[in-house]
């Protein structure tokens, strides 16, 4: 039957059955149609060949997003080896560490161009073959390398395109505009894949540009919209937003990280003809865990949703709570391991069960609420605080711009929670914000220290805070109380 069970059949079947329609856009740079991209891609697996890449060696792909990212991408599937995606906003020594762990044949700097040979086209892939390694983002410790097969990005981009109500036969429709980079499952899984399953076309930005994302909207006609909730926020409130007429995007969904409810609320309003989505998952399940469908978007915005069909869910309690606790995947889209880390995975895949690190509360109708990271969540004498809760809380309060939530060591509750401050333009008044979370958060969750600081929080190239660092900078003041 008609289904493609490999990358390579699938671009196949999309550069004969539509050459002309278009596959890759780099705003400012190049448009290429699925004839143009099969082509291309042909010519740099010959120069990939050449350059002695066989089945299975690995191809870091350094190349900013844009046309030259997918041909290297494609260039790596089409010559039967492995692409790296690499994290190009990386220091120098996280990219020496990733290229090493990977063990890479050919390395494909930004700045050099890409090989070019005589046409190739691997004539037996496998689907069990693995076609590519992602990294996860390093927000909890050093990056681990996630391998992914032919099939399983088949798989993921079908079920993605399922859960985001993306029609199989969308084609030309579904037009993307990938503003998160495309070396993370996010805009990798959700939106390029998934663009490329359908037939449809990834428009990409080379770096966030956010008056080039509204303008962008309209000229390119963007119908699917996928990105992290920072993204969406600096968005909203760009000047350039409001007139603009966005009545064309069909689809307005987001995840990566938490999103505040004021936000989504925010998002139903910008955006009233979409259907509004949020989409919990990680780079080792390769697609959703959960999904929070739009019916329930606004009335449960502290929820990631429901668990989708391919996936089991359990739960580790944490304390006396049996709903509450570290979240366990299981199911055909989890990754069977990392990358040459057999450590890593013994912690993280026990008896088959993915442990997510997430510590998550499953309420009566099973919709999924992320309380925490296991590592940010908050001991304050044997009480556990979520972070996130109260980050929520503050950022709905006047004056506030961004805001994380950290434990403060206390030599008596272990741990108090500390608040460090981005204030919006107009500055903020501390006394006003903590009244804020007292008439909405438990006495014990207000914050007793705050830091207010000038610059803009640390957040990785995927919207989440970087909270190691944050910790490691923050000089807190005398307790407030
Ligand atoms: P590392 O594992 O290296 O510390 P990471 O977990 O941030 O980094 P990713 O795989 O990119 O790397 O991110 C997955 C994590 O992102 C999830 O475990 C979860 O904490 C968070 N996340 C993803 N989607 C959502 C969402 N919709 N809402 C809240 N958090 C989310
Ligand atoms: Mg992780």
């Amino acid at each position: 039957t008609g289904l493609p069970r490999t990358l390579v059949d699938l671009l196949r079947a999309h550069a004969e059955a539509r050459p002309e329609a278009e596959a890759v856009v780099e705003l400012g740079g190049e448009r290429l149609t699925y004839g143009q991209l099969w082509h291309r891609a042909a010519r740099v697996a010959g120069g990939l060949r050449a350059r002695g890449v066989g089945r299975g060696d690995r191809v870091a792909v350094r190349c900013p997003a844009g046309t030259n990212w997918a041909l290297a991408f494609w260039g790596t599937v089409l010559a039967g080896g492995i692409a790296v995606a690499v994290n190009t906003r990386s220091a120098a020594p996280e990219v020496e560490f990733v290229l090493g762990d990977a063990g890479v044949t050919v390395d494909l700097p930004a700045d050099a161009p890409l090989p070019d040979g005589e046409p190739y086209v691997i004539a037996d892939p496998r689907p069990s073959d693995v076609v590519a390694l992602f990294y996860t983002s390093g927000t909890t410790g050093f990056p681990k390398g996630v391998p992914t097969t032919h099939e399983a990005c088949v798989t993921s981009a079908e079920n993605l395109g399922r859960c985001l109500g993306v029609p199989r036969d969308a084609g030309p429709h579904l037009r993307t505009l990938v503003s998160v980079p495309l070396f993370h499952v996010t805009a990798f899984n959700a939106q390029f894949l998934v663009a490329a399953y359908v037939g449809g076309t990834s428009v990409v930005m080379p770096a966030l540009d956010l008056a080039g994302l509204t303008e962008t909207l309209v000229t390119e006609r963007i119908s699917f919209l996928v990105t992290v909730p920072a993204v969406y926020s600096l968005l909203l409130r760009h000047p350039g937003f409001g007139g603009a007429d966005v009545s064309g995007v069909r689809t307005v969904a987001y995840g990566g990280a938490p999103i505040a409810p004021a936000l989504v609320r925010s998002l139903r309003e910008a955006f009233p003809q979409a259907t509004v989505i949020n989409g919990y998952g990680m780079t080792e399940t390769a697609s959703l865990i959960t999904v929070l469908p739009d019916a329930d978007a606004v009335e449960h915005a502290d929820s990631v949703g429901y668990a989708v069909p391919s996936v089991d869910l359990g739960i580790v309690p944490i304390g006396a709570d049996p709903s509450v606790g570290e979240l366990v995947v299981r199911g055909a889209n989890v990754t069977a391991g990392y990358w040459n880390r057999p450590d890593a995975t013994a912690d993280a895949i026990v008896d088959g069960w993915l442990h997510t690190g997430d510590i998550v509360r499953i309420d009566e109708a099973g919709r999924v609420h992320i309380v925490d990271r296991s590592k940010d969540i908050i001991n304050r004498g044997g009480e556990n605080i979520s972070s996130v809760e109260v980050e929520a809380v503050l950022l709905s309060a006047p004056g506030v711009a961004d805001a994380a939530v950290l434990g403060v060591p206390d030599d008596v509750m272990g741990e108090k929670v500390g608040a460090v401050l981005h204030a919006a333009g107009d500055g903020l008044d501390l006394a006003v914000v903590l009244a804020h979370c007292r008439d909405r958060l438990a006495d014990f969750k207000v914050p007793q220290y705050a830091a207010v600081v000038s610059e803009a929080l640390p957040r990785n190239a995927g919207g989440k805070l970087l909270k190691n660092r944050i910790r490691e900078e923050v000089r807190w003041g005398a307790p407030l109380r």
